[in-house]
């Protein structure tokens, strides 16, 4: 991320949301990105994936310049979702392979490996209102996956589910990182959650469009009982 600055303009008001702003992420790093809300996050995250437009600077991913691209090696999975209602699990996760221009029967085999991998088999056929929270977030996984992304952008992914569900889902997420051999940047409001996810956690300042600390997260993954209080070096 290469100083990206982002103004949100309506009628005569303008917001600057993003300013000068420049990040690197190493291959493979779990990145969280903490910070309040209004800080700039989802816009962030939006312009890294090519679906939102900045004013200035450019994003690289791999050497090359995909700024204002989508695709292109990153998968996307939303707060709320975002599938579509009148389409199957398989079909959903096979929607991007579809806009990457795939045949049909070879769109679907790709896909049921990415609905085998975050655990759905036996759900190719559900439709999105016929799953749980947890069950539509992993097909929302299982989409941004399906277009074989180097890096991963997940926008407060779990904020919409029950405690044990998120615990749950944080685990597989471990899991596939791990075994997928994927770059992840990962939003969200919870400190227990960045603690328990990141390699490296970005603090955002609540004053739009700047970072506020970069912390190395100075332990291995601890365990989930290890997680209580706010540690010293975030207070
Ligand atoms: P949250 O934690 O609540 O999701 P965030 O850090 O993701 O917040 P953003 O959604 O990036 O914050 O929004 C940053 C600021 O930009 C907010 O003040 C928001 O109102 C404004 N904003 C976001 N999208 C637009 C838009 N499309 N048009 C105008 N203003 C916008
Ligand atoms: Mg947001």
């Amino acid at each position: 991320v290469r100083n990206i600055s982002k103004t949100y303009r309506r009628g005569g008001n303008a917001l600057t949301v993003l300013e000068n702003l420049s990040l690197s992420v190493p291959e493979l790093e779990f990145l969280v990105l903490l910070g309040p809300s209004g800080c700039g996050k989802s816009t962030l995250l939006r312009i890294i994936d090519g679906i939102e437009s900045c004013d200035e600077g450019q994003i690289i991913l791999d050497g090359q310049d995909v700024t204002g691209q989508t695709g292109h090696g990153r998968g996307m999975v939303f707060q709320s979702f975002e599938l579509f209602p009148w389409r199957t699990t398989l079909e959903n996760v096979a929607f991007g392979l579809e806009v990457g221009g795939m045949g049909k029967n070879e769109r679907l085999e790709a896909a049921r490996e990415c609905v085998d991998l975050v655990g759905l088999s036996g759900f190719e056929n559900a439709y999105p209102h016929e799953l749980s929270g947890g069950m539509q977030q992993r097909v929302g996984i299982a989409r941004a996956l399906a277009i074989k992304p180097s890096i991963l952008l997940m926008d407060e992914p779990y904020g919409a589910l029950d405690v044990q569900t998120r615990d749950l889902l944080q685990d597989e997420l471990l899991n596939i990182w791990e075994r997928e051999k994927k770059t992840v940047i990962f939003v969200t409001h919870s400190i227990e959650e960045a603690l328990y996810l990141a390699d490296r956690i970005i603090l955002m300042s609540p004053r739009p469009g700047r970072i506020d600390r970069i912390i190395e997260v100075p332990f291995a993954r601890p365990r989930r009982d290890e997680i209580k209080t706010t540690p010293d070096f975030l207070a």
